[in-house]
């Protein structure tokens, strides 16, 4: 074979084709960008997360579309462990045995501790935390039978360390990395690898919701609060892209990240160097 051929072979190859895999929370954010980069490679998707059905519906299509792929959805509560159970059941019945997990799904609430709503503190750890567990537990049995699987946390750079304010968010953030790491050894053996990708900023619906709810707890202009709080920690003071981590979360899925498990790769500008 020429030279020629070769290349364009290996540009066509698709490493994630025959793949199926659960991206939660991707109808915005980070975990579309996970989506979007998954379906580039190949995979079939079970998208999942909230909105406005006929723009959800259009995102499924367009993906479908743009990627030559399946591409189906569930509109779970990952809040409640039987929905996350029934979401899983809904992937394979439509999809077949799932290859790729990403637990993505997740929300914030910003408030000084005294002051932090106790409901807010169980949502954060059940979207956050607990619903990476359940999804995990309902999917590992099957991966580590057939010897192959992705599992993906994302977690953050307050995964790492924390920050005032978040209480919730960062124990939360916290366990997923202990979580991570347990699935990982516990897997290490079968061809299931587990992994956190922890981010600084990135540029999403979450983080323009907290610049309002941090200039309200700091009593700052939201210019401020961007500059003063948010990107004071980030040393290369700029947002992530969500096609940054897609990237990173395309590799994890593939041939190169076979080795890869247990491990909580940063995407954060330096943050947690410091
Ligand atoms: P986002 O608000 O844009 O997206 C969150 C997604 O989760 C949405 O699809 C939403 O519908 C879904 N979701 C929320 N509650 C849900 C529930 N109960 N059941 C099902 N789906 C639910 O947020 P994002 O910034 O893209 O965040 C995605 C993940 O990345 C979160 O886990 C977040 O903690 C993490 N993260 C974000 C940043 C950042 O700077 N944006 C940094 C570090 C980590």
């Amino acid at each position: 074979m020429s030279m020629t051929a070769t290349k364009s072979a290996t540009t066509v190859h698709r490493p994630l084709e025959g793949r199926v895999a659960i991206v939660t929370g991707s109808t915005s954010g980070i975990g579309l960008g996970i989506a979007e980069s998954l379906a580039e490679q190949g995979a079939t998707l079970v998208l999942n997360g909230f909105g406005d059905p006929a723009e959800i519906e259009r995102t499924r299509q367009t993906l479908a579309t743009l990627n030559g792929v399946a591409v189906h959805y569930s509109p779970a509560d990952l809040s409640m462990p039987d929905k996350i159970c029934e979401m899983i059941a809904f992937a394979r019945d439509v999809a077949g045995p799932i290859d790729i997990l990403v637990n993505n799904a997740g929300i914030q609430h910003v408030a000084p501790i005294g002051e932090f709503p106790t409901a807010k503190w169980d949502a954060i750890l059940a979207v956050n935390l607990s619903s990476a567990f359940h999804a995990i537990k309902a999917v590992l049995p099957q991966m580590a039978e057939r010897g192959y699987g992705r599992i993906i946390n994302v977690a953050s750079a307050h995964g790492l360390v924390a920050s005032p304010f978040k209480s919730a968010y960062v124990a939360a953030k916290h366990g997923v990395i202990g979580l991570t790491k347990t699935v990982a050894l516990e897997s290490a053996r079968t061809g299931v690898t587990c992994n956190a990708i922890c981010p600084g900023y990135v540029w999403t619906p979450l983080v323009e919701k907290q610049i309002a709810d941090q200039a309200r707890a700091h009593n700052m202009t939201e210019e401020k609060v961007i500059t003063d709080v948010l990107l004071t920690s980030q040393p290369n003071r700029r947002f992530a892209s969500v096609e940054e981590i897609g990237a990173l979360a395309s590799f994890l899925c593939g041939p190169g990240g076979a080795s890869i498990t247990g491990a909580s790769l940063t995407v954060d500008g330096g943050w947690t160097a410091q």
